[in-house]
């Protein structure tokens, strides 16, 4: 194993993270991508608080994990009780887990306004359950709540705690920083005056309130910290827990720690892109190392110099963590990027071609009414194909329709009814919808379905309307932005018309046509 060790606990702090709510199903497919990325401990959840993770537990226990090994969490027993008639510890024994992280306290003010008892029993109370853990065969990690504050309050007895929970028999005490205020430059510090005092592994648990999570995990591994606990895409309560996906690529490539193999570390994106697919969360285009812009190159200068050479405004090689450079088309761009980008696409465009200047036109021509291709790929990706006579139809729209009722009750209905062919078959089919895009998306697809059944696969993330005013007088253009995103890629196609079902259905069609080109459908 290597020095530093990773710990996810995606699946039980990031689970509190708003928006996020997993079954069992979810978490078992989560915790199987972690261990193919090769994370060391997997924290699944709280077997004491929620039949669903005990039952998660109880599946997980016949499943063999390859590199990961799968972790319990818990609390400290109550005080003036016994660790052995603590219903939270013994549903700890039944999970089967091995490996077992018991969270606690270390601030006075916290055992005296929180728990209401005093700084002795909390001593009894870490001593008590980390050695019957230990006792009933379970390597324990102590997770020490609120550390850093609880050090600035009362040094000596915050890292009696941590002394208490070394020698009663623990692998791993754990300086968490709870509420996420801590300054990088104090976990330096405390991490640096800690390590020398502990002679087991000596974790790190941040969270993210002051948009520092990353740093100071990065900060406590180089003040000795050797293993790191956060979640993936930095999910979790509040403003989140120090993301992973961030914390592995820096360690790896800025400091050298083999804490993952190269190889899968080209997995980094793929696996957030997942994480966030089961997680029902858009993925944020801006996050750094596997963001659809974390290589996207826009200015027409900064397009130049990455031609020349891409170390000019890349910090590294985006295939080393499995993302891609992109140049986003737009008039800024010029024909550099326009060259570039269909490069990127396999459409090879000699500067002098009189084809580049043909698209450089068309692409300046469609962005003048309202187009946006930047923001668009997808869309783009097929303007090429088209360009190149390599597009192939999938479909053949034939018509549609799209009703929208308001009745006396005050409820609004909208179906939305299309005929289509699709490989000789004549397709004639209606769906109901919240609102006409969603009826005519779900008409759509219900039409293609078994023709391409990986359409099943992907969906729509994200819809914007814009409306257009560059020409007064005129009736007002919009302009339709779709994101989609399926297990692997996230991607967007856009529409211009004035109506505003008819620039939907541009961008829906592009978003469509777009996965199954992806695919390589034939
Ligand atoms: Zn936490």
């Amino acid at each position: 194993m290597s020095k530093i060790k990773l710990y996810d606990t995606t699946l039980r702090d990031g689970a509190q993270g708003e928006g996020i709510s997993y079954s069992v199903m979810d978490k078992i497919r989560i915790a199987q991508a972690l261990d193919n990325l090769g994370i060391h401990f997997i924290e699944g959840g709280w077997p004491g608080s929620n039949p669903k993770d005990m039952e998660f537990y109880l599946k997980m226990a016949k499943i063999r994990l390859k590199s990961s090994q799968l972790v319990a969490f818990g609390s400290t027993r109550r005080p003036h009780s016994k660790a052995n008639q603590d219903n939270n510890l013994k549903a700890i024994l039944k999970s089967q887990a091995t490996f077992v992280t018991i969270f606690g306290k270390t601030w006075d003010l916290h055992i005296r306004d929180v728990l209401k008892t005093t700084q002795d029993e909390n001593i009894n109370m870490i001593r008590d359950t980390v050695g019957f853990l230990v006792l009933k065969g379970k390597t324990v990690f102590y997770d020490a709540e609120h550390f850093f504050g609880a050090y600035k309050a009362n040094a000596e007895y915050s890292l009696k705690c941590l002394l208490v929970a070394q020698e009663a028999g623990a692998k791993a005490v754990v300086l968490c920083d709870t509420n996420g205020g801590t300054l990088t430059s104090e976990v330096f510090k405390v991490i640096k005056e800690i390590r020398p005092e502990i002679n087991i592994w000596l974790g790190i648990h941040c969270h993210n309130d002051a948009d520092l999570a990353v740093a100071n995990s990065i900060a406590a591994v180089q003040g000795g910290a050797d293993m790191v606990q956060g979640t993936i895409n930095g999910y979790g309560e509040r403003c989140g827990n120090a993301d992973l996906i961030p914390i592995i690529a820096n360690l790896k490539l800025k400091l050298g720690i083999d804490c993952i193999s190269d190889d899968k570390l080209k997995e980094l994106a793929k696996v957030s892109y997942f994480v966030s697919e089961i997680s029902n969360m858009r993925h944020q285009p801006s996050q750094p190392f596997v963001g659809d812009s974390a290589f996207a190159h826009k200015g027409g200068v900064h397009i130049n110099a990455v031609m020349k050479n891409p170390q000019t405004y890349e910090h590294i090689d985006p295939k080393l963590v499995g993302n891609k450079r992109r140049i986003l088309v737009s008039e800024l761009a010029g024909k550099t990027g326009i060259i570039v980008r269909a490069k990127d696409l396999e459409f090879d465009l000699g500067k002098e071609d009189p084809k580049t200047k043909r698209i450089l036109k068309l692409v300046q021509k469609l962005e003048h009414e309202g187009y946006h291709f930047e923001a668009a790929e997808g869309s783009f990706e097929l303007l090429m194909q088209k360009a190149f006579k390599k597009y192939k139809k999938f479909f053949e729209l034939e018509g549609f329709r799209v009703v929208i009722e308001k009745r006396s009750d005050k409820r609004i209905t909208s179906e939305a009814i299309i005929k289509l062919r699709v490989k000789g078959a004549k397709e004639h089919t209606a769906a109901d919808g919240d609102g006409p895009v969603n009826a005519l998306d779900n008409a759509l697809r219900k039409a293609l379905k078994d023709f391409y059944p990986t359409l099943s696969k992907m969906h729509l993330t994200d819809f914007k309307v814009r409306v257009l005013d560059e020409k007064a007088g005129t009736a007002a253009k919009v302009r339709v932005l779709i994101q989609s995103q399926d297990e692997k890629d996230v991607w967007n196609t856009i529409g211009v018309s004035e109506n505003i079902i008819e620039a939907s259905w541009q961008a829906l069609v592009d978003s469509v046509e777009y996965k199954l080109l992806k695919d390589k459908v034939a």
